[in-house]
């Protein structure tokens, strides 16, 4: 397993033992007191001091062993799970283009107004809009703990710690420790090296009652996502769920219209390889470079008999508790 560099990523403990009505123990995820001050004129300070239950998602952490989910648009989702709410790839902007030719053609099902705490965001890159927009990066300083690449690392700063691939970072949550691993992936097809443009990590979920979940990022590449499987199973054990980023991303821009994420085929590839107790399927919608849809996933799942495994969210903000 290489070495991997163990560090302990402390939440604050200033509200660890604060319980809300529900006597549910909050993560001391939004900071103390001590950050205040610097939310007074940020319009995440709504966000972070939000209301249990005021969230389109539900802001209160889940319970042990249950797993929410809340797509919210685009790669753009919340994870509630073994006590904490973690957020995959911010973006948060109205239907816009971007200086770099991606346009947003979908508003989000919420704004962060209504987003609620988030102990955690896992960042899978930084450099495209479609990840990581201009609104979802103003959130950024606002999360106690944003894990993401090297390279995000030195161009957001301190706040967002650089993960190398099969390096670990342990969550401490009210409930226990969710280890996060990163794990590797590849923007675009098999073989090609897009230097810093592409670099992207996946992670895993982990941990004593967590049910272990693969997060892809934006990777298109089956045999990148089996080497994780497989070193995965062996060293951790079965996959519970698998989050796959799909939609394969096309512009003529890059690698001459080539896919840079999972194609609904390759998505279900993954899924029969990896086996999953299921898939929660996302990036496909709300951006101009997304070229399969949805429905396309629906029917690559049919075609490779994996059918039963696919969760298909709509972007709707909706939380829905898996079973
Ligand atoms: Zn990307």
């Amino acid at each position: 397993m290489g070495t991997p560099v163990n560090r302990s990523t402390l939440l604050r403990a200033a509200s660890a033992a604060v319980a809300t009505a529900a006597g549910v123990a909050l993560l001391a995820a939004c900071g103390g007191e001590d950050s205040a001050d610097k939310d007074k004129d940020t319009d995440k300070a709504a966000a972070r001091t939000a209301e249990p239950g005021a969230a389109a998602g539900s802001a209160a952490p889940a319970a042990a062993g249950s797993f929410t989910v809340t797509h919210v648009g685009g790669p753009t989702t919340i994870l509630e799970i073994a006590g904490a709410r973690l957020l995959l790839d911010p973006t948060f902007d109205q239907p816009k283009k971007y200086k770099s030719g991606l346009e947003k053609t979908q508003a989000p099902a919420f704004g962060t107004d209504r987003l609620g705490k988030i102990d955690a965001v896992l960042l899978s890159h930084d450099q495209h809009d479609d990840n990581l927009d201009d609104t979802g990066r103003k959130l950024l300083k606002d999360v106690p703990v944003v894990l993401s690449t090297p390279g995000a690392h030195k161009r957001l700063g301190d706040h967002v710690t650089g993960m190398k691939s099969w390096q670990t970072e342990e969550l401490k949550t009210s409930r226990g420790t969710i280890v996060v691993t990163a794990v590797p992936a590849l923007h675009g097809p098999d073989g090609v090296d897009r230097g810093a443009d592409g670099e992207v990590t996946g992670f895993v979920l982990s941990g004593e009652g967590v049910p272990t979940t693969y997060i892809s990022g934006d990777n298109a590449s089956v045999k990148v996502a089996k080497q994780v499987g497989d070193r995965v199973k062996k060293e951790i054990g079965p996959i519970d769920t698998a989050v796959l980023f799909a939609g394969a991303a096309r512009t003529p821009a890059i690698l001459d219209n080539a896919p840079l994420t999972l194609t609904s085929k390759n998505a279900a590839l993954v899924a029969k390889d990896l086996d999953p107790r299921r898939v929660v399927a996302v990036h496909t919608d709300s951006w101009n470079i997304y070229s399969e849809d949805m429905k396309s996933l629906e029917k690559a799942f049919q075609d490779q008999g994996v059918a039963d495994k696919l969760v298909g969210l709509e972007p709707d903000g909706t939380a829905r508790k898996l079973s």
